[in-house]
């Protein structure tokens, strides 16, 4: 039986409660009145349930849909104005004992190249991603308790952050490792981490059961509950996601959405991101063999639809997706992307030689940091490098209720001005600089209190001299 609130994964991702949704929905995708009724319960910027969502997604009314994506864009500007928040993904190691069937880590995988970063080799990724202008790392890794124990991890991290290359610095961490322990979350909350992260991959049990055939990964509720543990570890900011083509992308939907009302029933805060992978092509992976692919007008519509049902949840996209399809789907409520990324294990310090390919898949988004900023810049958003939020300790639960209440952009809005103003400073290319220059210059009289604008001014003064010694 469906129970929000209990600690065990098959109560609160009920596989029936899903069918009965899934149902519910299709009888009501033309229902106009029905339908109306739920788009006026999600204008009140309160979230939807997953059954009233599941009846957005399946609308077929295309003048209702067509509202869908209206309100999506508004709830996006009300909630996160025009900032985009940058990072990219570090992998430190490929090495891994599972089984997944998508993933070309794969155990079996015995002509892929594996490697694990040192930590030395981890400076100079880390260093040349500060030289990119990143201040925001996602860490990757494997799960292979022998090769890539949470001691590597904690290390890695440690080093992470001592790493301060000219003006740079790594200012948040984030992880995305294996279902793990308590005690484990734990240590990695005292290692300062900011969001943890983890796909479910599919919500379908017996799906996932035979996709990851072999490999602690293999057990679901262990994977599902992962979230309670980290937040039971004292971790209050935690990233799901769902990795659409492995399964019916209407039963993980809903799926995901009753994941994200059990953290909010079970602990009162909601996952601090939702992320949204589709499988790419890999070293021995056809993304074909899979059924359930989405094409991108059904992607665009799950982000509208997840944007409407929990708008004080961030969303991310990566670079396995195209320009014109991030550009695409930004609109509907992507607030964080990737950008300059590399999958594979050290690609950032020197390309990866041909025969050596460590990648776990293939990025449709080439371009550098720079164009992907000034990208952002020429559509009149503003790539923020802003961590303030996770360094003032405005996380879970704090963070949440700034976010609803929407007072997040009276703070975000000139903080990610000024950490525009430092990469523009000390990474962006003339071209860049000159485009940024001029975005901050239209953003400035938007800032609604006359004393924060004049704090602003002052600050943007500062960093033009030179100065970095602010708290982002
Ligand atoms: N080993 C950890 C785990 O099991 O969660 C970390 C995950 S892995 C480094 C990051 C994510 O990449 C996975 O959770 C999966 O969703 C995604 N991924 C794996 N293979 C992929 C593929 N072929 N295309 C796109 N994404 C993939």
């Amino acid at each position: 039986m469906y129970d929000p609130k209990s600690g065990h994964a098959d109560e609160f991702i009920d596989h029936q409660e899903i069918l009965d949704t899934l149902e519910y929905a299709d009888k009501n995708k033309n229902n106009e009145a029905l339908i109306r009724r739920i788009l006026e319960k999600a204008a009140l910027r309160k979230g939807l349930s997953h059954r009233e969502a599941s009846v957005l997604l399946a609308c077929e009314i295309p003048e209702l849909n067509q509202e869908i994506y209206r309100l999506a864009e508004q709830i996006k500007k009300d909630f996160y104005g025009n900032r985009i928040v940058i990072f990219a993904p570090l992998y430190l190691s490929n090495y891994c004992v599972n089984g997944c069937v998508y993933c070309p880590y794969h155990q079996k995988n015995h002509h892929i190249a594996r490697k694990k970063l040192t930590q030395e080799e981890i400076r100079r990724e880390v260093i040349a991603l500060q030289d990119m202008g990143h201040k925001r790392l996602a860490i990757e890794s494997g799960e292979d308790p022998k090769n890539n124990p949470i001691e590597y991890i904690l290390d890695s991290i440690k080093t992470i952050y001592s790493i301060k290359h000219k003006n740079g610095a790594i200012r948040r961490v984030n992880v995305n490792i294996a279902a793990t322990t308590v005690e484990n979350y734990r240590k990695l909350k005292e290692a300062g981490i900011g969001t943890y992260i983890l796909f479910q991959e599919t919500y379908h049990k017996e799906s996932y059961e035979k996709l990851h055939p072999t490999g602690p990964k293999h057990d679901y509720c262990y994977h599902t509950e992962a979230m309670d543990r980290a937040m039971e570890g004292g971790i209050d900011d935690v990233g799901l996601g769902v990795l659409f083509g492995l399964e019916m992308y209407r039963y993980e939907f809903a799926g995901l959405l009753m994941h994200a009302e059990h953290l909010e029933a079970a602990f009162g805060v909601g996952p601090h991101t939702i992320s949204v992978p589709r499988i790419k092509r890999a070293d021995d992976i056809d993304p074909s063999a899979f059924d359930n692919g989405i094409d991108d007008e059904i992607f665009g519509k799950i982000i509208a639809c997840i944007r409407v049902a929990v708008p004080y949840t961030g969303m991310i996209i990566s670079t396995r997706e195209t320009k014109a399809c991030r550009e695409k789907v930004i609109r509907y409520g992507i607030s964080q992307i990737s950008g300059g990324s590399r999958t594979s294990v050290g690609g950032y310090y020197e390309p990866e030689p041909e025969e050596e390919n460590s990648a776990q898949f293939d990025v449709s988004d080439n371009r550098t940091l720079d164009e992907v900023v000034r990208w952002l810049i020429g559509m009149d958003y503003i790539p923020s490098f802003c961590t303030a939020c996770y360094r003032e300790g405005r996380t879970g639960d704090r963070f949440m209720s700034l976010c609803k209440n929407q007072q997040i952009l009276n703070c975000c809005h000139p903080n990610a001005l000024m950490t525009l103003q430092e990469y523009l400073e000390d990474y962006a290319s003339p071209e860049t600089k000159a485009a940024g220059e001029a975005l901050i210059r239209r953003e400035i009289p938007r800032v609604p209190r006359e004393r924060t604008r004049e704090i602003l001014e002052e600050n943007l003064e500062k960093i033009q001299n030179g100065m970095r010694d602010f708290r982002f």
